[in-house]
């Protein structure tokens, strides 16, 4: 039976880092051995605004966060790691201190050319630079109760001056504040999940799903060779709303990928196909209320029941699992988010009430009742 090749781009997870207006920033740039240096002014900036740890499906009782960085400089700026400093604390108790080299540090950051925006999306007021991201991935034992995390960036620019940016970053558990019921009923598997499951990695999607329905026996493909998208068992499923709410975004207009085990970009809606992926093509967002957001995508072309500005009930169908947009087989895109616009909000973790996993780790199989 063939499955398709999930590992590859996927929606949401090319499209990385969005913009965010800087939260908890705190820098100074200390003279140099010179003393010829001037102010730099740098500060460390969250995207997502706010990191939540959750729970491993490990037997190790663990808890992982991520913690996406990226240096904010008021001008135009090269900057080289020289060390990093971070600090794991439970309140005032420090639980662990670690210090990376250069090299150390220079392998956990990136360059890229997103342009620096605020928090909600708009453009920043007066110019800003983001030349450098770090991003840092923890695993530590569930017993340890991390709530707080320093981390403490040294850095040399162009012109060899230091420049020194530190960041006290809340480590949170999520309160989900909506119960909510998966947005399909029945058998199902979760083909992507989480970034700290080696999933989604977008500022939105760090806690989204991916999910294939599967028939009776498990399976996620009709014998054959999986080119049809009637060859899914979840195809043309009906998705329901996982809680109620108000429908506050909504595309309907974007045709099926003609083949199931397959992404082509030349089915992307015109914006997604020069960056290369990252389309959610027919989606809706609910408004749940208390900032708790469900996007939806993929839906089968023309399947939408749905008007933005409706009002939605728990269950209540919303169109069909289909293929539409950057998907390599028939499947539905969920995730929890803490604003209307999946592009610029906070991605939220989230469980479903009437899934007994707690936790959909890639390769779950799971039941919706
Ligand atoms: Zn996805």
């Amino acid at each position: 039976m063939p499955i398709p090749a999930f590992t590859r781009r996927h929606f949401l997870s090319a499209t990385a880092l969005s913009a965010v207006a800087p939260v908890i920033a705190s820098a100074s740039a200390p003279a140099t051995a010179a003393g010829n240096a001037e102010p730099s002014d740098a500060i460390l900036v969250l995207r997502p605004t706010r990191v939540f740890k959750v729970k491993d499906r490990s037997h190790e009782n663990t808890e992982s966060w991520i913690v996406s960085i990226a240096v904010q400089t008021p001008v135009p700026a090269t900057l080289e790691p020289v060390a990093l400093d971070v600090e794991l604390s439970k309140d005032d108790l420090v639980l662990r201190r670690a210090h990376y080299g250069a090299e150390a540090f220079a392998a956990m950051t990136y360059r890229s050319s997103f342009a620096p925006k605020l928090a909600d999306g708009r453009d920043p007021p007066t110019p800003l630079h983001w030349p450098l991201f770090l991003r840092l991935r923890h695993t530590e034992p569930a017993a340890f109760g991390t709530n707080r995390m320093t981390v403490a960036a040294t850095l040399k620019d162009e012109r060899g001056r230091t420049i020194a940016a530190r960041v006290v970053v809340p480590i949170e558990t999520y309160a989900q504040a909506t119960s909510l019921v998966f947005p399909f009923k029945g058998k199902g598997v979760v083909l992507q999940a989480g970034a700290a499951n080696g999933g989604h990695r977008n500022r939105s999607g760090q806690f989204a799903i991916d999910a294939m329905g599967t028939d009776s026996a498990w399976s996620v493909c009709a014998p054959g060779d999986g080119k049809k998208n009637s060859d899914y068992p979840g195809w043309g499923r009906e998705l329901v709303a996982p809680a109620a709410g108000v429908v506050v975004a909504l595309r309907n207009d974007r045709p099926d990928q003609p083949v199931g085990d397959s992404s082509d970009p030349a089915y992307f809606a015109p914006e997604y196909r020069k960056l290369g992926g990252g389309d959610p093509e027919n989606h809706l967002v609910i408004d749940h209320g208390h900032g708790e957001f469900s996007l939806l995508a993929h839906f089968m072309a023309g399947s939408l029941r749905v008007a933005r500005g409706d009002r939605v009930v728990q269950g209540q169908v919303l169109g069909k699992l289909g293929h539409s947009g950057d998907t390599n087989a028939p499947h539905v895109h969920y995730q929890l988010q803490s604003g209307p616009d999946w592009e610029n909000a906070d991605a939220l973790p989230c469980r479903f009430a009437n899934v007994a996993e707690e936790i959909l780790d890639r390769g779950t199989f799971f039941e919706a009742r």
